[in-house]
């Protein structure tokens, strides 16, 4: 089964968690419940740096807010590409609406925003919402970078 990383928001241990749709998984330090679905990590101001700086493995931010119709429409683009790369790009969805803090230290001025970081530098990012095909060459293009 392909796995992903996440930071459980209730200890702040980086967990490498299996991709299930059967089951959420749990944190290995304090079995609360991990904030991932299936691929994709629910990101958080509180959590989210630590991710970003020790995940192994790339970490694609998609920065987005209900509010906003663009990054609705790209959610399923999001989805999809998360099940392609898995093993080898963590995916996070921030809400910005109930995440101001990042947002503004990235100087995130439009959303979506789709961000990648390795070893806690930002690698590239790109703003709105790509079609499958071009959102998928961007993120190889900027995981070669690495
Ligand atoms: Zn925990």
């Amino acid at each position: 089964m392909k796995s992903t990383y996440v930071v459980c928001e209730n200890c702040g241990q980086v967990n490498k968690a299996l991709i299930d749709s059967e089951k959420t998984p749990v944190c290995g330090s304090c079995k609360g419940n991990l904030a991932i679905t299936e691929a994709i990590v629910k990101g958080s101001d509180s959590s989210l740096s630590k991710l970003i700086e020790k995940s192994p493995l790339p970490v694609v931010v998609d920065v987005w807010a209900a509010w906003c119709g663009p990054c609705r429409a790209f959610a399923p683009t999001f989805e999809a590409a998360s099940k392609n790369f898995a093993d080898r790009v963590v995916f996070v969805k921030l809400n910005s609406e109930e995440n101001q803090k990042l947002p503004s230290n990235w100087g995130i001025r439009g959303i979506p925003t789709l961000l990648v970081f390795k070893n806690g530098k930002e690698i590239d990012r790109i703003s709105g919402a790509l079609p499958q095909p071009q959102f998928c060459e961007w993120l190889k293009n900027a995981i070669e970078k690495i």
